[in-house]
């Protein structure tokens, strides 16, 4: 289909492809499996604070629902289309089956740089973008979270206007929420903490120690952050991290807790907190390091830079910072890849516990979220790795068929309606 043709899609579906090819799916299957089920575009118009009104476009895209309601997050970027949108919704499907979640892939977006707006215009935004996709969501059918650009505020103001059209307050509408509304304890740590746990499964095979670790980390929003202070925690050496505008660099290890004061309580740019000395981010893609952390967006790994890459782990935080032809220069050099959708699958995890919560009004401990998120991450680590040696395969094509056989499954065992 046309509408999707973009590079991201473009990624996803090869990547599908060639899962598909190495399980013999269905040829059937392969063809409802490669679409995703529904696609909205609306138009979203703000007033804005001078009095003017900008028309944004907005995306919902459910991939598929066939194991559950659809789940994925929302995304506020410039350069967002339909294609990308769709991407992240299949990845999203093969991530929660994958994790054994009963949930299919979903994911939104609007085309804006939520920099240039005000809070109050921001607000009106995501108020609107929520009321014209309002009949696509809901706790049983799909549930926003945040993604780029967004967060728990973004996620509030979406749960309020649901909750206003239907006249009663309904939390498990979305997840990543404040906790005063329904949100989770760990939550917003969730996909960084996970990051970290499948790294330190990754270091278990690979008989290396997290204390002997230097990590580079790039993206330094809600993952890239939360992953370097665990990281941290853990005792690795957090040498390198980055946002759109480049980043810092210390052999001897960033003082995290104290970045984290200079750059989000008191708004330094990374460069002013002088924390490290200025790298670019394709200089930080280079560092040599025992792991490198794409927390950003997608196609950031290409085969213009795979080769000079020099960690031992790749954890893809970000969704599809890997270009398949870089993928392919990346196996060659013999680096352990661990796959998007293993990776950063920590968020939708918590996000799945906010939602059970949610729906059962009973809310658990912040032990109990980070003991059942690292029993699950570690088993679905060591599934793939198991898948991946025995069939002798890549981590990412092992995490994959993992996903869309379950995904199949569920086809075969409910049919082709009508
Ligand atoms: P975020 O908006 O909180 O942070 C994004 C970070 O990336 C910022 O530091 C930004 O400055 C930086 N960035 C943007 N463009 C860049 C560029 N061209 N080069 C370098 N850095 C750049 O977003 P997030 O929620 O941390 O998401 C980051 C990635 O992780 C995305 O790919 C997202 O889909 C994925 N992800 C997020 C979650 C979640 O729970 N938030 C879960 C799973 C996957």
């Amino acid at each position: 289909m046309r509408e999707f043709d973009t590079q991201t899609f473009r990624l996803a579906v090869a990547q599908f492809d060639q899962a598909a090819e190495a399980m013999e799916l269905d040829h059937n299957l392969r063809e409802r499996l490669k679409f995703p089920q529904r696609s909205l575009i609306v138009s979203v118009p703000v007033r804005m604070d001078d009095g003017r009104v900008e028309v944004y476009t907005g995306y919902r895209v459910q991939h598929d629902s066939s194991r559950g309601p659809t789940k994925g997050g929302v995304r506020y970027h410039p350069d967002v289309n339909l294609g990308e949108v769709a991407a992240l919704a299949m990845w999203m499907t093969w991530k929660c089956a994958l994790t054994d979640l009963p949930y299919g892939g979903a994911k939104g977006a609007v085309a804006v740089d939520p920099a240039q707006l005000s809070r109050a215009e921001l607000q009106r935004l995501t108020r609107r973008y929520a009321a014209e996709i309002f009949p696509l969501i809901g706790p049983e059918q799909d549930i926003p979270a945040p993604d780029v650009g967004t967060d728990a505020q973004v996620m509030a103001w979406m749960m309020d206007t649901y909750s206003q059209q239907v006249g009663y307050s309904v939390p498990g509408v979305v997840t990543g929420k404040p906790l005063s509304i329904g949100g989770s304890l760990g939550r917003e740590e969730a996909t960084g903490r996970g990051v970290t746990y499948v790294t330190i499964e990754a270091l278990r095979h690979l008989k290396l120690d997290m204390r002997d670790c230097t990590v580079a980390i790039q993206g330094f929003g809600n993952v890239g952050s939360h992953t370097a202070r665990i990281m941290q925690e853990c005792g690795a050496r957090v040498i390198a991290v980055s946002d759109v505008t480049g980043g810092i660099h210390n052999a001897k290890g960033l003082d995290i807790p104290e970045l984290l004061t200079r750059y989000q309580t008191n708004g330094q740019t990374l460069r002013e907190t002088k924390l490290g000395d200025w790298l670019s981010n394709d200089d930080l893609l280079q560092l040599d390091c025992t792991v490198l952390v794409p927390a950003a967006l997608s196609e950031q790994i290409t085969e213009r830079n795979a080769a000079k890459l020099r960690c031992r782990i790749l954890a893809e935080g970000a969704n599809g910072p890997t270009t398949l032809e870089a993928d392919r220069i990346l196996q060659d050099k013999g680096v352990f890849i661990i796959p998007d959708i293993l990776a950063n699958s920590g968020g939708v995890i918590v996000s799945y516990f906010e939602w059970v919560q949610d729906v059962q009004r009973f809310f658990w401990k912040a032990t109990d979220i980070q003991d059942r998120l690292q029993d699950i991450l570690t088993n679905a680590f060591h599934r793939t790795l198991q898948f991946s040696l025995s069939r002798n395969t890549s981590m990412r094509m092992a995490a994959l068929m993992s996903g869309i056989d379950k995904v199949a499954q569920a086809h075969l065992h409910r049919g082709l309606y009508p």
